[in-house]
């Protein structure tokens, strides 16, 4: 993990979303619902979470489902968590953050950092 991760913020934010799967299951919960719901067989399902790859199975139907598919966070190689953060970076400063600044916080390059702003900016300026 890079030195920009150790800030105070981070700490503060990783006591929430300690790791990817944590944040994984917040997104299925999110987009699916708590418990979730199968999009496929439309029933209530204790999902069991694949090893594999970031997807969970339908206890009833068998159905993949990947909670982030379709959303901006499968498009990068950015980690799940990663996401996370600058959103809750986004959430809690009260300036709006320009792409230098999240370099510089979250660690990543000045273009991925572009690229996740605008990301953002496209699918969540509306919500809250
Ligand atoms: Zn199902």
């Amino acid at each position: 993990m890079s030195a920009p991760l150790q800030t105070e913020i981070f700490r503060k934010f990783a006591r929430r979303f300690p790791t990817d799967d944590v944040c994984l299951e917040h997104l299925l919960h999110v987009r699916f619902d708590n418990p979730p719901r199968c999009p496929k067989c439309h029933r209530r399902s204790k999902l069991h979470r694949l090893s594999k790859e970031p997807a969970f199975v339908c206890q009833w139907c068998g159905n993949h489902i990947h909670p982030m598919a379709g959303t901006a966070f499968a498009r990068t190689r950015v980690s799940l968590q990663i996401w996370y953060f600058l959103m809750f970076l986004i959430c809690t400063r009260t300036k709006p953050l320009n792409a230098r600044v999240i370099q510089r916080e979250i660690g990543v390059t000045y273009k991925t950092a572009w690229r996740m702003k605008r990301e953002i900016a496209r699918h969540f300026v509306d919500k809250d």
